[in-house]
């Protein structure tokens, strides 16, 4: 049985890349080359730190993909 990876995900057209997501988990949220937040490969997502800045997103476009 395959087990599912709660991942968060961007909609990268509603950022407005204030840098508060890599600020509070930067092994989780990353810069890349051409300017735009992406979210790293890792076996865990901390859940409770996600949850936190999911609310302090400023462009409110951090979601929990469930089916990761
Ligand atoms: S917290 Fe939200 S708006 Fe700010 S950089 Fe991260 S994804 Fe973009």
């Amino acid at each position: 049985m395959k087990e599912t990876l709660k991942r968060p995900e961007i909609d990268l057209s509603e950022c407005v890349l204030c840098d508060i997501c890599i600020e509070l988990c930067p092994y989780v949220f990353k810069k890349n080359d051409a300017g735009y937040i992406e979210v790293a490969d890792t076996d865990e997502y901390p859940e409770e730190d996600i949850d936190d800045i999911i609310r302090s997103c400023r462009g409110d476009c951090i979601v929990w993909d469930e089916d990761a």
